[in-house]
């Protein structure tokens, strides 16, 4: 129907991706089934001169599913350029529907979301999603060239040299010179651990050039390549001031974000606290607690 086909068409190298930050292809079917079929339709404003400042006022929100149950209540937080914001909390604090309803999966119950001040069910919702790149928990690749995989769902005119810019600022340039034909060499099922394709996937959404960049940091066994990862791409993303893209990163690991600009803390639902690491630590508070235990953990 009219909605699938938009609905692929934006998810496009997303889907998998998708899939895995839901926790199962089933859950994205359950998804599907409660969007309207209208909010895949182009329609509403796109924004010139995109600055990116996102602001969740108030924002509380249940699935239509479960309309007894608030996953979201009274979220009030805001994104600026350039700053990166990590998302922590334990399992089903609503990390993950936050983001769903940055993405516009689901409007709002209550309250809502503004970018650069404009309600976002007012902008295009294809427009708005093209703005966000997103890296799920384990990346699918498709079975084609390294060079293809990093161009993959980018509309632009791609040179090879804009490929290894990203794949640069993804660090992934040195492994895919390393491998036998460098950008040439074909992904095949066996090629490339997990933190290799994540790296891939970062360089593809880098390279979409998004104002927003969703890392939702693996929780499996790739942990510490991906946290590797995605303090590489803290880095890359702080050196690079003019770009002026946003970070959003669901860290499962707190050693990752310790550099974060703001580091918000969920609970149930709700955000219990805000602040830089340090600010936390002094705190003293569910964040301190979190800290404590994972390294207690790894000791
Ligand atoms: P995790 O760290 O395990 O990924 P999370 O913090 O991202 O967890 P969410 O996935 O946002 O948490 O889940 C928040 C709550 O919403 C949980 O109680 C979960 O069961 C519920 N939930 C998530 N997705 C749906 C859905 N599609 N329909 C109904 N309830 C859902």
């Amino acid at each position: 129907s009219e909605w699938l086909i938009y609905a692929t068409w934006w998810v496009g190298d997303n889907l998998s991706n998708l899939m895995q930050s839901v926790g199962a292809s089933e859950k994205v079917f359950q998804l599907m089934d409660l969007m309207p079929s209208d909010q895949f339709i182009s329609k509403g404003s796109k924004l010139q001169n995109l600055v990116g400042n996102v602001e969740f006022v108030n924002t509380s929100f249940y699935y239509p599913s479960r309309p007894t149950v608030p996953v979201l209540q009274n979220i009030s937080l805001s994104v600026k350029p350039n700053e990166v914001v990590a998302i922590v909390g334990l399992s089903g604090s609503g990390k993950s529907t936050l983001v769903n309803l940055l993405l516009r999966l689901y409007e709002p119950t209550n309250g809502q979301i503004l970018i650069d001040g404009c309600p976002l069910q007012e902008l295009d919702v294809m427009w708005w999603r093209e703005r966000i790149g997103f890296v799920g928990q384990e990346p699918k690749l498709f079975r084609t060239d390294i060079s293809s995989n990093i161009r993959y769902g980018c509309t632009r005119d791609i040179r090879q040299e804009d490929v290894e810019w990203a794949a640069k600022k993804a660090y992934a340039h040195d492994f895919i010179l390393s491998l036998p034909k460098g950008y040439q060499t074909l992904v095949d099922d066996d090629l490339l651990s997990g933190g290799q394709k994540q790296r891939i996937a970062i360089a593809r959404a880098i390279l979409r050039d998004p104002t927003i960049l969703i890392l939702d940091e693996a929780t499996s066994a790739l942990d510490a390549e991906s946290e590797h990862n995605v303090r590489g791409v803290l880095r890359a993303v702080r050196k690079d001031k003019t770009t002026r893209r946003s970070v959003v990163i669901i860290a499962h690991r707190l050693s990752t974000i310790q550099a974060a600009d703001s580091i918000v803390v969920m609970d149930n639902g709700r955000i219990v606290e805000a602040g830089s690491h340090s600010e936390l630590l002094v705190k003293d508070g569910l964040y301190a607690r979190l800290t404590r235990r994972q390294a207690d953990a790894v000791a």
